[in-house]
């Protein structure tokens, strides 16, 4: 689908001083390389940011007949590193009717958006250090949550993140994000690789709807930001915590996942590096079919599931397995999802005096991509048993949370992009090459 028309609605004005936004689109791509970069430093000192990409979303939700559309505008600025011809978007409304324009420097540019992607070539190409500047414009009518039955298979577009029942609009993946490595999603496994960016978000709701998420200000070293809207309460309760400043909607387990969030955010920042946001929010999801899903800064959870504070607890421990370390979740998702599962374990034991799960009896081999997987092996092999890798070599080097390795992990990796040997590696240096090994073969590689 080419998608060059001019849309037929007004987006808001981009909260983000416009005349900014007017002199990185007027320059030239060099000169415009320059002026990002000195934007970036006025953010952040963060050396692995120094050429990460900036989303500034000025987004709305419309009551629109009987729907509610979701519309709005993103600045997508980025630097060059090599000769490059095309920028690939992640977008998953696009999956959902959703249509998208791209202007550049006062002049549409072609979208061209297939499943949840959209590519913009750009002419002329850009050279390594040279600046990008889009304008996105976009108009979807958010969907209604997918039926339960629906989960036959597992990706990013039938989980509901995008999602409204009328009374809480999921806003998972809505705004474009530049995306890795621009894979068409898998039948079956997570979403793209996304880098660590700066990114602001506005969001206007109509009159007795209330803005939740991220949208205070730009954010250095997000990989995405969450938001959501609910019409009045929706019947959800408000529970505050903090600091870090957390929010919880929640309609039953509200009190339980606040204090559980906070807890997992401080026991996190004092082993493996302080939480860099100002606040953590939380939404809980009624037709949400898996437990929980992270974003930077903000997580879905299922409402019912179980133990709440544990799940909440998973999904701030991907605050730095995913967040502060990005890793690949679809070629490896035990990267992040076992070691997330693996500090929550050890949170939620501090916290309840509950020991971790035992391993499942049947084994399978842990490090392959999502897609290797049906959803019954996935759970057992990645959440259940490749977080033992670590409890056992916490036991056989004796550091109970591993707070040496992961902190170095975490450290050295820090708004980046790790690979799995680099946490292999941080086990080796700390407990020594042949307990790795051994632990590795017992609980990841599996031979059968
Ligand atoms: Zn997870």
């Amino acid at each position: 689908v080419i998608l060059a028309v001019a849309l037929a609605w007004s987006a808001p004005d981009v909260a983000f001083d416009p005349a900014v936004i007017a002199e990185i689109h007027a320059a030239s791509p060099r000169e415009r390389g320059r002026l990002l970069a000195r934007l970036r430093a006025s953010w952040s000192d963060e050396p692995s940011l120094a050429g990460a990409p900036i989303v500034l979303a000025d987004a709305a939700i419309v009551e629109e007949g009987g729907s509610l559309r979701f519309i709005g505008t993103a600045e997508v600025w980025w630097t060059a590193t090599a000769t490059q011809r095309s920028i690939t978007l992640r977008w998953l409304p696009h999956a959902f009717g959703g249509e998208i324009t791209a202007r550049s420097a006062g002049v549409d540019l072609p979208a061209r958006a297939t499943e949840t992607l959209v590519e913009v070539p750009l002419e002329p190409p850009l050279s390594a250090g040279e600046g990008g500047a889009l304008t996105l414009r976009f108009v979807v009518d958010v969907p209604a949550p997918p039926l339960p039955e629906d989960l036959g298979v597992f990706n990013a577009s039938n989980l509901g993140l995008f999602a409204t029942d009328g009374q809480i609009v999921a806003l998972g993946h809505a705004l474009p994000i530049v995306d890795g490595d621009a894979r068409v999603l898998p039948q079956f496994g997570e979403h793209g690789r996304f880098p660590a960016g700066f990114w602001s978000a506005r969001l206007e709701v109509p009159p007795g709807f209330v803005a939740v998420g991220a949208t205070d200000g730009v954010r250095a070293g997000v990989r995405e930001v969450g938001l959501a809207a609910l019409r009045g309460d929706a019947g959800l309760t408000r529970h505050v915590a903090g600091p870090p400043a957390v929010t919880v909607y929640a309609a039953e387990a509200g009190e339980e996942i606040a204090t559980h969030a906070l807890g997992a955010l401080r026991w996190h920042g004092e082993r493996y590096g302080a939480y860099p946001w100002p606040s953590f929010t939380i939404v809980e999801l009624p037709w949400l079919p898996i437990e929980g899903m992270e974003m930077s800064g903000f997580a879905f959870l299922r409402r019912g599931t179980s133990p709440a504070g544990m799940v909440a607890a998973h999904e701030v421990a991907h605050q730095w397995w995913y967040g502060i370390v990005g890793s690949d979740p679809r070629n490896h998702p035990w990267q992040d999802e076992a070691l997330a599962t693996y500090t929550a374990w050890r949170y939620w034991q501090d916290a309840s005096g509950a020991a971790p799960p035992p391993p499942p009896d049947e084994r399978a081999a842990a490090y392959l991509p999502g897609a290797a997987y049906d959803l019954p092996t996935y759970a057992s092999a990645v959440y259940r048993q490749a977080p033992h890798l670590y409890l056992s070599l916490a036991e056989a080097c004796g550091d109970r949370d591993l707070g040496r390795p992961l902190w170095d992990y975490a450290d050295a990796n820090r708004f980046g992009m790790a690979g799995p040997r680099a946490v292999v590696a941080a086990l080796e240096r700390a407990c020594g090459r042949r307990k790795v090994d051994q632990a590795w073969r017992q609980w990841i590689q599996v031979h059968p």
